[in-house]
């Protein structure tokens, strides 16, 4: 497919770092004891992403499901109550990450949106993701093309862009790759990086360290490599992919190695939505049902 790229044109924000704090918290060092908490949530969104990072009243929501989930992911995400996204991320434009994207910008007021760089995968394009890019366009929010060290202020929290994807014929290792830092807790994500995203992880030398991990790509063999894990050291793990899925997600492999390293694991296709906060100081993760 020729002619100019379908993301050309769209309103690019200036700044490099953009405070969406409210004034009461910002500026506050770490582990201050302002009250104002993290919540993660991954949302039960089936055979797809939707993570949730809400700290104080603010919200950045990585991923937005596929179009079969569209209205589930719509009701989570107000049920809780989300009305404005600070941030919305999309790490790579496949349809189980971006399918109700259009549908979250329709009904909720979003600020600015973290975009890949799609200059390290001249792909085709497709319609859903099409969509996503008029919707943005229509209601002209700024967006910005991930590069590593871009940082995001969310209240007393800051999501750090560590990698931005590499040079793919594939979307998949297009995934950006961010940490979010709060003085409760800290949080890394891979989208559905696989090991070329890893190995430039490791490559640059940036602290990958998480108390919180969201297995790249659904917990497929291709991800979660052992020595990215030796680095990662996550206390607890999170799946998100759906019941019975035709990818054998998670893989029993990539299981045995969070387990290695000592990670709690949770799984959205056995517990549904997963939420994990600090409570009387122990981290925990909360689940929507019991595993079976
Ligand atoms: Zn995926």
């Amino acid at each position: 497919m020729g002619g100019p790229s379908p993301w050309e044109g769209l309103p690019v924000f200036e700044s490099s770092s953009v405070s969406a704090s409210s004034p009461a918290s910002s500026g506050a060092p770490s582990g201050s004891a302002s009250g104002e908490t993290t919540t993660l949530r991954f949302l039960d969104v089936g055979q797809a992403d939707a993570t949730l990072i809400q700290q104080g009243s603010g919200f950045i929501l990585i991923d937005a499901a596929d179009s079969a989930h569209d209205e589930e992911l719509i009701h989570d995400l107000q049920a809780a109550g989300v009305q404005t996204i600070d941030l919305l991320v999309m790490t790579h434009p496949h349809a189980d990450h971006i399918g109700a994207m259009a549908d979250v910008l329709e009904t909720f007021t979003v600020k600015q949106v973290l975009l890949p760089d799609f200059d390290k995968a001249p792909l085709p394009t497709t319609r859903t993701f099409e969509k996503v890019l008029e919707q943005i366009e229509t209601q002209n929010i700024p967006t910005v093309t991930a590069e590593p060290g871009w940082t995001f202020t969310l209240g007393e929290g800051t999501l750090t862009v560590l990698g931005a994807g590499v040079e793919t014929k594939d979307y998949n290792e297009l995934s950006i790759a961010g940490r979010f830092d709060s003085p409760d807790l800290t949080y890394l994500f891979t989208g559905d990086g696989e090991s070329g995203v890893e190995q430039d992880l490791l490559d640059s030398g940036v602290n990958l360290s998480a108390q919180v991990y969201k297995a790249g790509h659904h917990g497929s063999s291709t991800s979660s490599g052992e020595k990215f894990l030796s680095y990662v050291r996550p206390q607890i793990a999170i799946i998100s992919c759906g019941v019975d899925n035709e990818y054998g997600h998670p893989n029993p492999e990539t299981l045995d190695k969070l387990n290695a390293i000592g990670a709690q694991i949770y799984r959205t296709d056995l517990q549904g939505t997963i939420t994990v906060h600090r409570v009387n100081g122990q981290l925990q993760a909360e689940t929507e049902k019991e595993a079976a």
